[in-house]
């Protein structure tokens, strides 16, 4: 699959995202087993007010890619979620079963000290 040309945009679509009970175990577990100098790095960094709060800036990229949320993963994809930079890559339809029942919004409801 094509990718998004996702370099150099500095988290430009990385704001809060909804999150679900199940993502948010995930993600605490993540970022109980970081390495404590890497997690406290990641948290210290200056970020633009709405930008997600695991968006790490230094590095260009998501500082927990692997336990990311689905809405991440779908992102530039799908008809609903698409990219200004590459829109001809969103050829998808979200179906009803890909919303689901979330525990709220990531960077707005759920902050750092909710995954110490
Ligand atoms: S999905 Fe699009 S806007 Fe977001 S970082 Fe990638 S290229 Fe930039
Ligand atoms: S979890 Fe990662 S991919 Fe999703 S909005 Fe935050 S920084 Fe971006």
């Amino acid at each position: 699959m094509e990718s998004l040309p996702c370099l150099g945009c500095k988290g430009l679509c990385c704001g809060p995202v909804p999150v679900t009970e199940n993502e948010l175990k995930r993600i605490k577990k993540k970022i109980k087993t970081m390495p404590s100098k890497i997690r406290s790095e990641l948290e210290s960094q200056n970020r633009y007010f709405g930008t997600c709060i695991f968006y790490d800036i230094n590095n260009d990229r998501c500082g927990i890619h692997s336990v990311r949320p689905e809405i991440c993963r779908m992102f530039g994809y799908y008809k609903e979620l698409v990219c200004f930079r590459n829109p001809e890559l969103a050829t998808k339809n979200m179906e009803p079963s890909d919303f689901k029942v979330y525990a709220g919004m990531l960077t707005i409801d759920f902050t750092w000290d909710d995954f110490k």
